[in-house]
């Protein structure tokens, strides 16, 4: 009676929101203050001044249509040669408005991506570990995702590897840096190798393979570590951007597709693009959100708080004997289970009403996700907890 996968996919929540939902639910039982919810990557640093001051001005706007009318399909030309000319500015490339279509965040932007790059056969990589919804987002497309192992412990890429896992199918490959949920920046140093053995294989196999570069984290860096702007470092480049981290709007979903002017022919992986959008039914981004971004180009929620929150957590951790690598970005520390089994080290978390996600689901096992996108009140009480924690695996 219906679609079989899209029933299984909509009947069943992710694992992340299973754990957000419990934790509402908890919550209500024994009082919100006595549960630690390190589930869901909402951030909880407050959006920009800016965001608000845009909102009102652009509410007293005398004529409404202007701003809750439907843009063009690719986004409003002005919001887009804004983001081009920032893009330029910051990061020295020469990209055009033309090449940016708005989309309604990352989420959207991937899936369109993925949606139009597709032809019969091919296959998307990712290096582990990896967004869960990638999965879903290539599945849209028709494609499959193939994922890529990482070095072990670091999660920088593993250049053979990653140079053994591309194969004829290889359409894209998908590359999230800082990384959900690792919190790890891929080094210049493995961006140049990996865009190295992309030409390499590009030249073996008489085709293009793209980079889809989802970067909702971009703006989430810590102690001044650079992330490499990809379309400087190879040509078939398209940049997958959302404002929901950067301005802390994710619910507001908003975001862009940038195609790289450097794709031999971009114009027609440009409508490809286009095309997706509309076969997806996506129409316009939001036309409210679009002009409020325009306003808002450069600046950033306060990414310090996010900073603190890291340095308070990994060090406690890591003091109480705990293993995880040190986040560059993002807002995610990836733990590693005492007993090596995540959903057991979940489980007891879960007794300490510390709620972390296990990592099966990343592409990864024997690890746990803390997102500590809370207040930093929440991880200065839910210390004691993690300290009795591992003290659990000693007893
Ligand atoms: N990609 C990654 C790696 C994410 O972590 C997220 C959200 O957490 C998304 C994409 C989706 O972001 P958006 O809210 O912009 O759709």
């Amino acid at each position: 009676m219906v679609n079989q996968y899209m029933y299984g996919i909509g009947s069943k929540r992710s694992v992340i929101r299973e754990i957000f939902e419990y934790a509402k639910a908890r919550g209500a039982e024994v009082g919100p203050e006595n549960v630690f919810d390190f589930s869901i990557g909402n951030p909880n640093v407050p959006a920009p001044d800016c965001v608000k001051e845009a909102i009102i001005d652009l509410m007293n706007e005398p004529d409404s249509t202007k701003i809750h009318g439907y843009t063009s399909a690719q986004g409003d030309l002005e919001v887009r040669k804004v983001i081009a000319d920032s893009v330029n500015k910051r990061f020295g490339c020469s990209v055009v408005p033309e090449c940016i279509y708005m989309t309604v965040g990352a989420a959207a932007s991937v899936t369109i991506s993925a949606s139009a790059l597709y032809e019969e056969g091919d296959e998307f990589l990712t290096f582990v570990p990896y967004f869960t919804e990638y999965k879903v987002f290539v599945k849209t497309a028709g494609a499959d995702l193939k994922v890529v192992p990482t070095q072990d412990k670091t999660f920088q890429i593993d250049i053979d590897a990653f140079r053994a896992a591309i194969n004829e199918h290889t359409k894209g490959v998908i590359i999230n840096s800082p990384n959900n949920p690792s919190g790890v920046v891929y080094s210049e140093e493995s961006i140049k190798k990996m865009c190295a053995v992309l030409e390499e294989k590009q030249a073996e196999y008489g085709k293009k393979i793209f980079l889809i570069s989802d970067e909702p984290y971009r703006e989430v860096v810590y102690d001044g570590v650079e992330v490499p702007y990809l379309v400087n470092y190879y040509d078939n480049t398209i940049i997958c951007y959302s404002y929901s981290k950067a301005l802390s709007l994710p619910g507001e979903r908003i975001g862009y597709i940038l195609v790289s002017p450097k794709i031999e022919n971009w114009q027609d992986v440009y409508f490809a693009v286009c095309g997706a959008g509309r076969a997806l039914g996506y129409v316009c981004a939001p036309s409210l959100m679009q002009k409020v971004i325009a306003r808002c180009e450069g600046s950033t929620s306060d990414v310090s708080i996010y900073a603190r929150n890291r340095n308070l957590l990994y060090n406690a951790l890591v003091e109480y004997g705990y293993e995880c690598v040190k986040p560059d970005g993002a807002f995610y520390l990836f733990v590693k289970s005492p007993s090596g089994d995540s959903y057991e080290f979940y489980e007891r978390g879960k007794q300490h009403d510390l709620l972390m996600v296990p990592s099966d689901d990343f592409g990864v096992p024997g690890y746990v996700r803390v997102a500590y996108c809370v207040q930093t009140e929440t991880i200065e009480r839910a210390l004691p907890s993690f300290k009795k924690l591992i003290d659990s695996y000693r007893d």
